[in-house]
């Protein structure tokens, strides 16, 4: 049996599929797109909502990489052991900055939710006393936030908000929390 035919072989090649993908600057969303260097770190990060708050409504976005994979797979992983995920994640990035957008490692870094694109959040996630990944808050879902506009679709965890744009409450303020 050669190499790629081997089931355990194939099944290894298969778990090093990427965590990232290229951005389709042609995709819905893009006209929120401004300023900046996309190759920028600094200005790649989530943001909480202070952040937000202070860089405006939209923000600024990495445009080169989306790390999307990576953040439904660490989602994915609640409950699994932290230094299994975190090997098999590194192992599928071009680096592992991305992973500590989601995952706090330290208490005053956890966050209920991160915002990953431009109308798109994520669950917050930390690692537990046992070394278990787990969501910060799991009672934060795709009804909890309000959208920060009209002509972007909002997405928590892939899922759509439930929630309708509101200009009151979503006066500069990202994704308005609304429990
Ligand atoms: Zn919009």
């Amino acid at each position: 049996m050669s190499d790629d035919q081997h089931p355990i072989k194939r099944a290894m090649n298969k778990r090093k599929q990427p965590l990232y993908r290229k951005v389709n600057t042609t995709a819905h969303g893009v006209h929120h797109l401004y300023g900046g260097d996309y190759r920028d770190e600094r200005h790649s990060k989530p943001q909480n909502d202070a952040e937000v708050r202070r860089q405006g409504m939209h923000g600024s976005k990495q445009r080169g990489l989306d790390y999307t994979p990576l953040f439904r797979f660490l989602l994915s992983r609640a409950g699994a052991n932290w230094q299994e995920v975190y090997s098999e994640a590194v192992s599928r990035l071009d680096k592992s900055e991305p992973i500590f957008w989601m995952v706090a490692l330290r208490q005053e870094d956890e966050k209920e939710f991160v915002r990953t694109g431009e109308a798109s959040y994520f669950s917050g996630m930390k690692v537990d006393g046992d070394g278990l990944l787990q969501l910060v808050n799991p009672k934060i879902g795709s009804g909890s936030l309000v959208p920060q506009c009209r002509c972007c679709t909002h997405t928590f965890n892939g899922i759509r908000f439930t929630r309708i744009y509101d200009p009151d409450a979503a006066l500069g303020v990202s994704a308005y929390r609304f429990f």
